[in-house]
């Protein structure tokens, strides 16, 4: 077996493709092996609609980049013939190492994959030494035609989430399915709100599954979102996620302190420590008790986010039921007491809103343990947006 033989087998030429030429510029840094690849003169190819052996009827030469050859960018260059077809006419024919409308061989891209598996798609980009633009689209080709086969007949519960390319104003919702431990994506789609929900139905309904099958949704509290749900998923049980709970009262905590920071003099290391939960630093929990000893709002809307904390402890559903009402009752007196407070009054009024649907995260047992793993899905998203 010859050298050309060994890199045919690992192009995955066959008949008529053979390699015809190796040559390697030095001229260029790295180094470039060129492979030269092109079939005997009057070689018959496939019609690719029926399959039926054609001659061909013209070529344009093209070229593919291929795996490095130990530290050289190595390339692959055919003549690709458009064939007559008797009975389709002239067509474009598909070469057997790479995919219609592609710069990179086969090989390349599953090694591609591979590595974008392991590792931020940045880094695979600087050690293919490729754009990382380029990556990027060979990446959403491939999740794309995965998505296309995907199977959601089982599909019971799922999470909707949004999420932004922060500059450009632009978003898109990924839905997981809440019963799949790995590979729980099960769509994405340009877009936020009740829309989404919509094509995502359709996307259901198209790979085996069914509207009506679905037990549970778990999503945040945004009126668009509740209201396709409502519309599209009648069946499902409507479950907000404590993240986003807990997300209400952090924002409403530093607007106060915000406000308040204008009138008052507030201890240092404030700041962190009202946003923090648990793990604090000496400096402070001393921050913390000074708030309290002063009699500060921004103390009080730490109580009020801390005693969340408290509900979100209850052990069964009666008892986060009770806790709620708890929580509710007891924070909207201490947030009356002031203009400071107001945007912790805006968030009880929300939860006060949801409360039911906050409250069935106690009864579906599908939890937000997802949030951090979408964290990393949501990047992706983010990337394939910017394309
Ligand atoms: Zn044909």
């Amino acid at each position: 077996m010859n050298g050309n033989a060994i890199i045919s087998l690992g192009l995955g030429l066959q008949e008529p493709w053979k390699i015809t030429g190796q040559t390697l510029d030095t001229e260029k840094t790295p180094h470039e092996l060129r492979l030269e690849v092109s079939a005997e003169r009057g070689a018959k190819y496939p019609c690719p609609e029926c399959g039926a052996m054609c001659n061909a009827h013209d070529f344009i030469t093209k070229t593919w980049r291929h795996l490095n050859f130990f530290q050289h960018h190595c390339y692959v260059t055919a003549p690709v013939p458009r064939v007559r077809c008797l009975e389709h006419g002239v067509k474009q024919i598909k070469v057997p190492w790479a995919r219609p409308g592609s710069k990179f061989t086969l090989l390349f891209e599953e090694a591609a994959i591979l590595l974008t598996m392991q590792m931020p798609v940045s880094v695979c980009a600087g050690l293919l030494e490729i754009d990382d633009k380029m990556l990027w689209r060979i990446i959403g080709f491939h999740v794309n035609r995965a998505m296309a086969g995907i199977d959601l007949s089982q599909l019971k519960a799922f999470a909707v989430d949004e999420t932004s390319a922060r500059r450009e104003h632009r978003y898109v919702t990924v839905f997981t399915d809440q019963d799949r431990k790995t590979r729980p994506v099960a769509f994405a789609v340009p877009g936020k709100g009740k829309e989404t929900i919509k094509a995502f139905k359709n996307h259901l309904e198209s790979h085996g599954g069914a509207a009506g099958n679905v037990r549970d949704v778990v999503s945040d509290m945004s009126g668009p979102f509740l209201a396709g749900i409502g519309q599209h998923f009648g069946n499902a049980r409507k479950t907000v996620d404590w993240f986003h709970a807990v997300q209400l009262f952090t924002k409403a905590l530093d607007q106060t302190r915000r406000l308040e920071a204008k009138t008052a003099k507030l201890p240092t290391a404030t700041r962190w420590a009202v946003l923090k939960s648990g793990n604090l630093t000496e400096k402070q929990e001393n921050a913390l008790s000074e708030l309290q000893r002063m009699n500060l709002h921004t103390a009080s809307a730490w109580r009020v986010k801390k005693m969340l904390r408290w509900v979100r402890l209850a052990a069964t559903p009666q008892a986060a039921k009770w806790r709620m009402t708890n929580f509710l009752s007891v924070a909207s007196e201490l947030a009356a007491s002031s203009p400071l407070l107001a945007p912790v009054r805006k968030a009880l009024a929300t939860v006060q809103k949801h409360r039911q649907a906050i409250l069935a995260r106690w009864e579906s047992g599908y939890s937000n343990a997802r949030a951090e793993s979408l964290n990393g899905i949501f990047q992706a998203a983010n990337r394939l947006l910017k394309k």
